[in-house]
């Protein structure tokens, strides 16, 4: 191999190693779980479904034009999909690589309008319940997340200085 030739296959060695992972960061080093970006998964928490059933004999609270009044889901008021966008980022750490990252009991808390899993007086103010064909026919964005993690960096080892939530990314 020529000297140009073996530069080149050094630079594009280094860059295949600087290159960014092709797997989805699971949880950082010290155990907490790291948000996907996905709603699937999610999920009502146990105290905010109790509270919630107190009004679902009221009926679907949407009342849009195909309505069948049956409480069939409940429904955020403020799109889940919008309020994700404000959800902090933080330079997360998994052993291997740096990643801008949610955790995923930040978007938790708030798919579940900000209360928490043990939270004992619930805010249900983004709640309402909503039959099939209400819930169908919201003109909301649905899916569009961006907080799945991105990578920044590989992890330098033993001169990382990881804490979790120590580190904001916009
Ligand atoms: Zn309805
Ligand atoms: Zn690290």
């Amino acid at each position: 191999m020529t000297r140009a030739g073996e530069a080149a296959r050094k630079e594009s060695k280094a860059e295949s190693k600087d290159a960014p992972p092709r797997y989805m960061p699971r949880k950082d080093t010290e155990g907490n779980d790291i948000w996907n970006g996905q709603r699937q998964g999610l999920g009502w928490y146990p105290n905010v479904k109790k509270e919630m059933a107190d009004s679902k004999n009221d009926g679907c609270q949407v009342q849009g034009n195909n309505c069948t009044d049956e409480a069939q889901s409940i429904d955020h008021i403020k799109d889940f999909a919008t309020l994700q966008t404000d959800l902090p980022r933080y330079v997360v750490c998994d052993g291997k690589n740096h990643f801008s990252a949610a955790y995923k009991e930040d978007a938790r808390d708030l798919y579940n309008g900000g209360n928490t899993a043990d939270e004992s007086d619930i805010n249900t103010s983004n709640f309402q319940w909503s039959c099939t064909p209400c819930n169908s026919s919201k003109s909301g964005k649905k899916g569009l997340y961006e907080n799945a993690p991105q990578w920044i960096e590989p992890c330098p080892g033993e001169d990382c200085e990881y804490v979790p939530r120590g580190e904001e990314t916009t």
